[in-house]
């Protein structure tokens, strides 16, 4: 059993970003930057949020945080959008979800102009995914991808199965997966009799946040098993979807949590502002 070790393969593919920055053209139409917008203190998403100020310093992207009131209007929260959609010093925007419930989530996301959509979540953005056509990618399931082909896991003609059906994760995963070959079963809530499934495939990728779900007599031997799950288990303690301790010794390769997917997620986020920059240039 080999543990996916999401930490280095972040770490080297932040360093490859990081070149990539620096061998860009410098450009009178500006810097590559990111403009993140946090409507409200969630104190999860201040993390999150400060995870991706960072990153983009460590990588020599520059960052505008623009931190609205809980309270902020619709047309406050776009109006701060088009700003960002018309500003060439910004190649990415990302709307940190959840948004305060007031707001219309979906309708926000959709003003976000589909060149600079760094987070994959605008129906062009999405319709490009489903056509084979993918530009800027969800960055949770972009980063599983690329660990996937770190460890150069085999993908073509693999039963692959996704756990979860979101938006942001599991159904672009699935589709991710489907590019590749690989032959893939979405599962969700009302799935009947989840272990058979899970149980037969190749790869096992879970996406539902119930902590420590998966068990072992779910997982054949040999599998390969993704935990995208970021839970807290009996003791407040953060763990994944998966019931590490009893999969683990079944699997050929298994992300834990924290340190698999996790680290993966921002890294993705760096690699899709400098893909917008680049398709904003025209640049190969
Ligand atoms: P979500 O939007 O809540 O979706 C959860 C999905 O899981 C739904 O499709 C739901 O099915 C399915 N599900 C729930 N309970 C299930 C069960 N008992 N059996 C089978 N399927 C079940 O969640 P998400 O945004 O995709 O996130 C999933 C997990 O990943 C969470 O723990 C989240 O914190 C974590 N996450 C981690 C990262 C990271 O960077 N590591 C990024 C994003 C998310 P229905 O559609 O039928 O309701």
């Amino acid at each position: 059993m080999q543990i996916i070790d999401g930490k280095l393969v972040a770490k080297l593919t932040r360093e490859n970003i990081a070149r990539q920055v620096q061998a860009l053209p410098q450009d009178k139409l500006g810097k590559i930057g990111l403009a993140v917008i946090l409507v409200g203190d969630d104190p999860a998403s201040k993390v999150y949020v400060r995870n991706k100020i960072n990153g983009c310093a460590e990588v020599g992207i520059a960052s505008t945080l623009e931190a609205m009131s809980a309270d902020s209007t619709f047309e406050e929260v776009a109006a701060k959008i088009e700003q960002f959609n018309a500003d060439p010093e910004i190649s990415g925007i990302l709307l940190q979800l959840p948004v305060p419930k007031h707001l219309d989530e979906a309708a926000l996301l959709h003003l976000i102009d589909p060149s600079k959509d760094v987070d994959g979540c605008h129906y062009v953005q999405k319709g490009k995914l489903w056509t084979g056509e993918p530009e800027l990618i969800p960055c949770t399931p972009y980063g599983v991808m690329k660990l996937l082909d770190h460890y150069s896991i085999p993908l073509e003609g693999k039963n692959a199965v996704v756990v979860g059906r979101s938006n942001l994760v599991g159904k672009p995963l699935a589709q991710l997966l489907l590019d590749r070959n690989a032959t893939v079963t979405v599962c969700h809530s009302r799935t009947r009799d989840l272990g058979s499934i899970t149980s037969r495939a190749d790869i096992v990728c879970v996406a539902i946040g119930k902590a420590k779900f998966l068990k072992a007599d779910m997982v054949k031997e040999g599998a390969v098993v993704i935990d995208v799950g970021m839970d807290r288990d009996e003791n407040g303690k953060l763990c994944g979807d998966v019931d590490f301790a009893e999969v683990a010794p079944k699997c050929s390769y298994i992300t834990p949590v924290p340190g698999g997917v996790g680290p993966m997620t921002v890294t993705m986020l760096l690699q899709n502002t400098v893909t917008a920059y680049k398709l904003s240039r025209g640049i190969e």
